[in-house]
């Protein structure tokens, strides 16, 4: 595997689980997680699967029936199949009561769903919460029809089931933990979200392969509300107790943003680090929690508290093929996941690395004798060195990496050279 980036290793598993039919239950769900533990299975860790039952009340919801889906299509008289969920599981509205009727052309509008401001598209539409049934097709498909009879059929089934989730927890020095989440429940789309559970698997391995980690990691796949509600009523304590910074992964999968959505406050340590590490990038953007969507709702609402923000591309709700068929493969690339891995690898070190930093001598040390400073004084040289110079000026005890990156106007990552540097010559420690 080491021969092929990071980027593309994601972008084939993203393609792999994309054809899968999710929904917030069911064995689409359990097949995805499936492949996603196979593809760490060159680690020493194995996902854990929880699966927990209908009816179960967790807070404020109760899990609901598990979807059973096995076939959905239209045929017209001829038998044709105008639409059909085998050819794009997009087409069967999510979560879709069983049907087996014939009707007119005329009384078919309640049950078809389209985007008519994207006419060719077909929409991913689920009804979760209230029975129905239904189909998507596009627009232009839907005027398309011709009068007659069309025969409506769903062969699905809402029984007593389970919701599943899976998490994976790598020990690290402290017990404090890094969190990081995605949401396991939509069908065949792939920036939202096959792209998130991809990224999500590869960053285990990442983590796995460390040589040593100061934090422990919670890595948590679940359907999306529901599952994360589910999740923090079963870890709460040790959720609150412990995790230390949070992210959440959503649309990570295409090369045309890099965005944050903000926690509450925009004041948490995961905040300043995702923030940090997108510095410099081109087309970053950063929204406020009044724009969040994602399970970033959950983990941040009043009284859970954690210190969570979202990390997108291209976010949620703001690229045209959003919740529809047009976010498919070719809307993701394997050079859009090399940069979200880049970023989430650099969130890491730099978290690994984050503290508090001293220096160890009074005034400005002598770098030269450290190998650190030219001994011979030229012009232009100084640059070079002005880093160390100015690492150690603010390594006061009181600043962190991100606070001395921020007064030095370089990012944090940039500074992890020099700062291991300025520790293996003893110039500097970490306090905290
Ligand atoms: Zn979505």
């Amino acid at each position: 595997m080491s021969d092929v980036s990071a980027g593309q290793r994601i972008y084939d598993l993203c393609g792999r689980i994309f054809p899968i039919c999710r929904s917030i239950t069911g064995d689409g769900v359990r097949e995805t997680l499936k492949l996603l533990d196979e593809y760490i299975a060159d680690t020493d860790y194995r996902l854990n699967i929880m699966e927990i039952p209908t009816g179960t009340q967790v807070y404020d919801w109760t899990i609901p029936k598990e979807w059973v889906i096995r076939d959905a299509y239209i045929e017209d008289e001829s038998g044709h199949h105008i639409i059909d969920f085998r050819d794009n599981n997009l087409h069967v509205l999510g979560y879709s009561a069983p049907m087996d009727q014939w009707m007119d052309l005329s009384e078919m509008g309640g049950f078809i769903y389209t985007q008519p401001d994207q006419p060719v598209l077909i929409p991913y539409v689920t009804s979760y919460y209230e029975e129905r049934s239904g189909f998507c097709m596009s627009e232009n498909q839907k005027q398309s029809l011709k009068p007659g009879r069309y025969h409506l059929y769903v062969d699905s089934e809402l029984k007593e089931g389970s919701l599943t989730c899976a998490d994976l927890v790598i020990k690290g020095e402290l017990d404090k933990e890094v969190l990081i989440t995605t949401y396991i429940c939509h069908p065949s789309m792939a920036n939202d979200i096959c792209s998130g559970m991809a990224l999500l698997a590869e960053l285990i391995r990442y983590v796995a392969s460390l040589p040593t980690r100061r934090y422990t990691y919670r890595f948590v796949f679940e359907p999306e509300t529901i599952g994360s509600i589910a999740y923090i009523s079963g870890h709460y304590d040790v959720l609150r107790k412990n995790v230390t910074a949070a992210f959440n992964l959503s649309c990570v999968g295409d090369d045309r943003a890099y965005s944050i959505i903000e926690s509450p406050y925009a004041d948490t340590c995961s905040d300043r680090i995702l923030k940090n590490v997108l510095s410099g990038r081109e087309n970053t953007r950063i929204y406020p929690f009044l724009n969040r969507g994602s399970d970033e709702r959950q983990y941040a609402s009043a009284g859970v508290d954690l210190p969570m923000v979202c990390f997108c591309r291209s976010k949620f709700g703001m690229f045209p093929e959003y919740h529809t068929s047009a976010d498919n493969m070719s809307l993701v690339n394997p050079a859009g996941f090399q940069g979200s891995f880049d970023v989430m690898t650099a969130v890491i070190q730099v978290l690994e690395h984050n503290g508090k930093y001293r220096s160890r001598v009074l005034c400005e040390p002598q770098l030269g004798k450290r190998g650190l400073y030219s001994t011979i004084s030229r012009k232009g040289i100084y640059d070079g060195v002005l880093v160390y110079r100015d690492f150690m000026a603010y390594a006061d005890g009181e600043n962190d990496l991100i606070a001395i990156s921020e007064h030095l106007n370089k990012s944090a990552y940039e500074l992890l050279v020099p700062m291991e540097k300025l520790m293996d010559c003893g110039l500097i420690e970490m306090v905290e």
